[in-house]
């Protein structure tokens, strides 16, 4: 088994399963967009500590143990071998990846870099919005493993994967890969976004809604607009001011605040101060994520409170 081969073998072994992580990240944690760099480094040192040398020589009937240089060197050259061969070869998803074969086998060929999907964790927009597992699946009249190649390490991939609490439809991203980065591009449903228990049966809902889709898609300054929406629209619909009336946002707060129970905590009695930090934000054009966070952070805190300490006056929440 020449040394090339076992090299070549292990790193793509490493490499398959790198990526499937990296897959795995993206799906699970970025948004419409955003991107993941996949680690696909060749260490020459890791590579090293993967082959057993002594069995390798033993078995090829150099009985000598050769010196650690000439290894080193030997190494070196299946090493920078590997790493061109893997920044030139097409990637492949598969749903069913194929038998990536036997080290032993030297007649394997290294023509695509095969990565099985992995299995995720994503909100279901049929199940509430809540996290569930997700699998991959073939998608209807595409073969297994096809990317659409555009240039040499520029691909699109159709990922599709099916929930498997009500397996009613699968969602299919569109991702584009260019050389190790992998961004996604496209989703065949909307993004779904969990709602907090406490803000369920909120009329302005909506707003919080299109808040986290703006940002998680990276418009910083239409989610903060969308977050001052939902609360002026709270304040004005609980106080019953009228569609046309010209109110200002600090008398809306200062009205609102008299409505809260007289034990309403003052610490979750942030909605006017929020409204003021995001209405700044916006006169200013501040592209703020932290506010986005906090802000979002505090309106969530402040219907918690409510569900304990309902406004007293009316059923509103
Ligand atoms: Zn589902």
């Amino acid at each position: 088994m020449p040394l090339n081969s076992i090299v070549l073998y292990r790193v793509f072994e490493k490499t398959r399963s790198s990526v499937s992580e990296s897959v795995r990240t993206l799906l699970e944690h970025k948004h419409l967009y955003q991107s993941v760099e996949a680690d696909i480094s060749v260490d020459r040192e890791e590579v090293r500590k993967s082959i057993d040398l002594e069995r390798l020589y033993t078995t090829n009937d150099h009985i000598a143990v050769l010196q650690r240089s000439v290894n080193d060197k030997h190494i070196g050259t299946a090493v920078d071998c590997t790493r061109k061969i893997l920044e030139a070869v097409p990637w492949r998803f598969w749903v069913d990846q194929p038998d990536p074969g036997d080290i032993n086998d030297s007649s394997l060929e290294y023509k695509s870099l095969d990565i099985q999907l992995p299995d995720i964790k994503v909100a279901c927009d049929f199940c509430d919005d809540t996290v569930q597992p997700h699998n991959p699946v073939r998608v209807n009249g595409l073969e297994d493993g096809v990317a659409a190649e555009l240039e040499s390490q520029k691909q699109i991939f159709f990922l599709s994967y099916l929930c498997q609490s009500c397996k009613r439809e699968s969602v299919i991203y569109v991702v584009r890969r260019q050389e190790r980065k992998l961004t996604i591009v496209g989703r065949s449903r909307f993004e779904s976004v969990p709602i907090p228990k406490a803000m369920e049966k909120l009329q302005e809902t909506r707003f919080y809604r299109d808040a986290v889709i703006a940002f998680n898609s990276g418009k910083t300054l239409a989610s903060l607009f969308y977050l001052r929406t939902l609360i002026e629209q709270y304040f004005r619909r609980v106080l019953a001011v009228d569609k046309d009336e010209k109110v200002r946002g600090e008398d809306l707060a200062r009205n609102y605040r008299k409505l809260l129970d007289e034990d309403f905590p003052m610490k979750f009695d942030i909605l006017g101060n929020t409204y003021d930090s995001l209405s700044n934000a916006l006169h200013a054009a501040c592209e703020d994520k932290a506010l986005y966070i906090n802000a979002k952070a505090d309106i969530e805190k402040h219907f918690e409170a409510l569900v304990l300490l309902p406004i007293p006056q009316t059923s509103e929440t």
